[in-house]
């Protein structure tokens, strides 16, 4: 493609409300105009990274086996109302009615269709197992959409649904997508994790995050650096710790005068933080409960409300926390409590410990437990952290990261299939409800987080498997006869070798056209000079390298040819 002739608007600057990395170069490189909050245009270049991820994304799936739809963006309102997802979603769900009054919705997300098609067409387990996918653009009233593709209101999603007669074919369908996924992201040139998830309401089922990892990433994460076990900070298990011999020594009360916080009672008592406990009084669904942990850990609300089977879990407000401990607050502790007590697992390793004696200005120390109070339950009630041993290996400990979440694969069981009656007859006659599996990818959301990590001050730097182009051809003095001879030549050898080349025969300045190459971020650029080609040369840069080759002009093409081949193939890194 001639460069003339494309539409690559480049900016100098970019709109004040682009913050990160990716929204910024997208804008400045041409990519991407805004039309509303959320909501954007692709230009040329930023359509073909689109096209270039969406190719790899249909490989990929088409090989695992699954079939390709597309289902409509609007959507009847009834379909919503039946999954029961018409009360629940809130506000996210941009609802409309059509000039006969009907509800519909444009839709985030395709559930309540897909499995309307499938129950309407699929009746035996003969038809069994079923993956259909589609790459379609979605809307979810986001609040404050920001960041530009990475968290937009209108977005391009790859969503894929599975349909299975048994448990067990769901689950080897699930593995099958989890390794399809990671060949995709791998394809696309990035470095990703794939993450143990939340798997909220639906009890026993089974969830995936692939997290592509930058430092803007809006996930914390941590990843064993051993083993392959990784997940959000929220979610990742703790190792259980070993036991301490427990203390022999009586437990007795010290004075704490108008000592609460765990830096004052650590200061006063001369302690570090990990020998002092902290009590925290929570209501859980309106019942006071304690929770012990470490002075220097986390309570993680998510592992305690799931020990509890809570539906609501808030931290007790002063008066409840008065009420349960007989003390003021700062002063909890387990000793005499008469409520329920869950410990984290630490807790019950200490030899002994420090904790509030129920009493203001009082603390108790040699507390063992089970031997001075009983827990109700010993779990893992923290929030891991960077530098714990990993709990699935043995050698590995937990790195910290940040990530940018581009796909989840999800065991659904039949959270959709019973509501809506998505049924099938099984061999032995009787009527059951389908097991289905969802899969989605961020699709205008990989571009975002490719970019986020591969770029530098000057601009993007694409891995060549989704890059616009792959290489920049620049013509350095386009008045030149001898240069633009050259560039020309190059430029029709190059598109007769297959390689996608972008050819900046602009009349204007090498200092103009090497900033917008580097803003635009092709992997390699070839520049024709009128030095270079007196010499028989022209000069071949990698964006990724600083590193500036004179290559002979006959052999420029087959070493470029080469690099871009290997690259096409290996995912670009
Ligand atoms: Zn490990």
């Amino acid at each position: 493609m001639r460069l003339s002739k494309t539409l690559i608007p480049t900016l100098k600057e970019a709109p004040a409300e682009a913050e990160i990395p990716s929204h910024i170069l997208m804008v400045r490189g041409g990519y991407l105009r805004k039309v509303a909050a959320g909501v954007y245009s692709f230009l040329p270049i930023g359509w073909r990274v689109i096209q270039k991820i969406s190719r790899i994304i249909r490989e990929e799936m088409n090989r695992a086996g699954a079939q390709e739809v597309f289902l409509p963006a609007v959507i009847p309102g009834e379909l919503w109302q039946e999954s029961g997802r018409w009360d629940q979603y809130g506000e996210q769900l941009l609802r409309f009615k059509d000039r006969k009054g009907a509800d519909f919705v444009i839709g985030p997300t395709h559930e309540e269709v897909i499995v309307d098609l499938v129950r309407g067409d699929v009746r035996s387990y003969r038809q069994l197992p079923l993956n259909l996918y589609q790459i379609q653009s979605k809307f979810r009233d986001e609040l404050r959409a920001r960041a530009g593709l990475m968290r937009g209101r209108e977005f391009i999603m790859k969503d894929a649904y599975s349909f299975h007669a048994t448990d067990e074919d769901a689950r080897r369908e699930y593995q099958n997508m989890y390794d399809t996924y990671t060949r995709i992201f791998g394809r696309c040139g990035l470095a990703f994790r794939a993450v143990e998830a939340d798997t909220g309401a639906i009890g026993g089922s089974l969830s995936h995050e692939f997290q592509v990892l930058t430092e803007t990433g809006e996930d914390a994460l941590l990843a064993c650096d051993a083993c392959t076990y990784a997940a959000n900070v929220e979610e990742a298990k703790a190792r259980p710790p070993v036991s301490a011999p427990p203390s022999s020594a009586a437990f007795e009360k010290v004075a704490t005068p108008g000592k609460k916080t765990i830096e004052e009672v650590t200061a006063f008592l001369g302690l570090k933080p990990e020998n002092l406990v902290k009590t925290l009084i929570y209501l859980a669904d309106g019942k006071p409960i304690a929770a012990l942990v470490r002075g220097d850990r986390n309570l993680n609300e998510i592992k305690l409300k799931r020990a509890l089977q809570a539906r609501e879990l808030v931290l007790a407000a002063d008066k409840a926390v008065e009420d349960a401990t007989g003390a003021p607050v700062g002063f909890a502790g387990p000793v005499g409590l008469r409520i329920p007590i869950y410990c984290d697992l630490e807790i019950c390793a200490l030899s002994s410990f420090v904790c509030g004696a129920n009493a203001a200005d009082a603390h108790y120390k040699n507390v063992v437990a089970k031997r001075d109070f009983a827990p109700t339950e010993c779990g893992d009630f923290r929030d891991a952290a960077v530098g714990d041993a990993c709990p699935r290996c043995e050698k590995g400990h937990f790195a910290g990261y940040r990530g940018v979440e581009v796909g989840q694969v999800f065991f659904l069981g039949t959270k959709y299939s019973a509501p809506m009656k998505c049924n099938f007859l099984d061999g032995d006659g009787k009527e059951k409800p389908m097991i289905m599996g969802c899969y989605g990818i961020g699709v205008t959301r990989i571009a975002a987080a490719a970019i986020e990590q591969n770029h530098d001050k000057d601009g993007i730097v694409w891995p060549v498997a989704i890059a616009p182009f792959e290489v920049a051809l620049v013509s350095l003095q386009v008045g030149d006869a001898q240069v633009s001879e050259v560039a020309e030549r190059l430029y029709a050898e190059l598109e007769k070798a297959g390689i996608e080349v972008l050819y900046d025969e602009r009349d204007e300045r090498p200092g103009v056209k090497f900033k917008d190459a580097d803003l635009i971020g092709l992997p390699y650029r070839i520049a024709v000079g009128k030095k270079g080609v007196a010499e028989g040369v022209v000069e071949l840069k990698a964006r990724r390298s600083p590193e500036v080759l004179k290559v002979k002009i006959e052999d420029v093409v087959r070493v470029v040819s080469e690099k871009v081949v290997a690259e096409r193939a290996g995912g670009g890194r």
